[in-house]
């Protein structure tokens, strides 16, 4: 049993099915290729309810490339603070420049230069080449690989070059051409609210009689997906120091998680370590140094998962007293108390300042 000459069919049925059930989304009604860019970065790993309030906000504060491109990166960050994955943020203030300086302010239109823009990939391009500028690229993301490989009965692995290329070939033909971008805002949206990964509505579908999955009773082994993810455990003990009304924080750098965000001063130990043991370590004494004595106010423990990390920390709040002196070594600086909101901090800072 083969699909591959029910393609117009199944092409022109998806369409039917996005024109009555397609999402109301906001981003739907324009064309402007720097808000549909916007959109997407957005929406990778993030769930359309939470990304609409950040895409109104974003689009508000910078309501086209040139003002994303003017802004400081802080001010980027901080906006970008509670969706995670950070170097979506970098990246799109980043691109923006690359507009002003390479395409005289002017969002490409063409495909090759689309895809040379930092942070975008080949999905991204293919949305913003379609849904602006009725370029014929499809796009092919995870829900593209799980929709076709059940309507095709795919067994090779989604992370096999043989099967990304099957994949990608059929998802190409596939295409509309006359209207390539309704039908990959159509495909997005049945792989997102019909062929789901988990318990998709298949008594529902429009494309059961079309679906060899679902023919062979094989719904729930497609894709095939067979990489395994080594996830590195991590373990950070913050320490959120307080002296006569100010907080200390210091900015992450290099090439480790949330570059240019900013933290608590930060001990990472590499094993699970209780407060006693870290008062051995010399980055406490040096944190500590000339105090006699440190004593916990309130002590959090938070485990954060990131796609490859899972990062399992301790907060500590210590408050110093104000007749006592304290300075604090190396890059760690003072800002006020009330300041803290001003900066940019991971959604793991994040999270803790919501609880205490
Ligand atoms: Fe997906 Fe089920 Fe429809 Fe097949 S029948 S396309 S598995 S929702």
């Amino acid at each position: 049993m083969t699909n591959r000459g029910n393609n117009s069919k199944i092409t022109s049925l998806l369409l039917d099915w996005y024109g009555k059930e397609g999402r109301d989304l906001p981003w739907r009604e324009t064309t402007d290729p720097y808000k549909i860019w916007i959109s997407e970065i957005i929406l990778q790993q993030t769930r359309v309810v939470q990304g609409r309030d950040y895409y109104f906000r974003f689009i508000e504060k910078f309501p086209n490339v040139k003002s994303l491109a003017n802004a400081e990166e802080d001010e980027v960050l901080k906006l970008w603070q509670g969706l995670g994955y950070y170097t979506r943020a970098r990246n799109v203030h980043a691109a923006a420049k690359q507009v002003m300086d390479s395409f005289n302010g002017i969002f490409p239109s063409a495909y090759s230069d689309i895809i040379s823009l930092k942070g975008i990939g080949e999905y991204t391009a293919a949305a913003i080449a379609s849904i602006a500028f009725n370029e014929p690229y499809a796009v092919v993301d995870g829900n593209v690989f799980r929709v076709v490989a059940r309507l095709f009965g795919i067994t090779l692995s989604i992370h096999s070059s043989e099967g990304k290329k099957m994949i990608k070939e059929i998802a190409q033909s596939l295409l509309n051409r006359e209207d390539p971008g309704r039908y990959n805002q159509a495909v997005m949206d049945f792989g997102a609210l019909i062929c789901t990964p988990a318990q998709p509505k298949c008594m529902a579908c429009v494309l059961q009689d079309h679906c060899m999955a679902f023919a062979g009773n094989r719904v729930g082994e497609l894709p095939v997906n067979d990489r395994k993810i080594s996830i590195r455990n991590r373990y950070f003990h913050y320490f959120h120091i307080q002296h006569n009304g100010n907080t200390f924080l210091q900015k992450r750098n290099g090439s480790d998680i949330w570059k240019n965000l900013f933290e608590f001063p930060l001990i990472e130990t590499p094993e699970p370590a209780d407060f006693t043991l870290l008062e051995k370590t010399e980055p406490f004494r040096q944190l500590f140094h000339g105090l006699s004595s440190i004593s916990i106010d309130h002590r959090l423990a938070i485990r954060h998962q990131l796609t490859h990390q899972a990062i399992h920390t301790l907060f500590y709040r210590i408050i110093i007293p104000g007749n006592i002196p304290y300075n604090p070594p190396g890059e760690i600086f003072k800002i006020e108390n009330e300041q803290l909101s001003e900066y940019p901090v991971s959604r793991l800072i994040h999270k803790y300042l919501e609880i205490i």
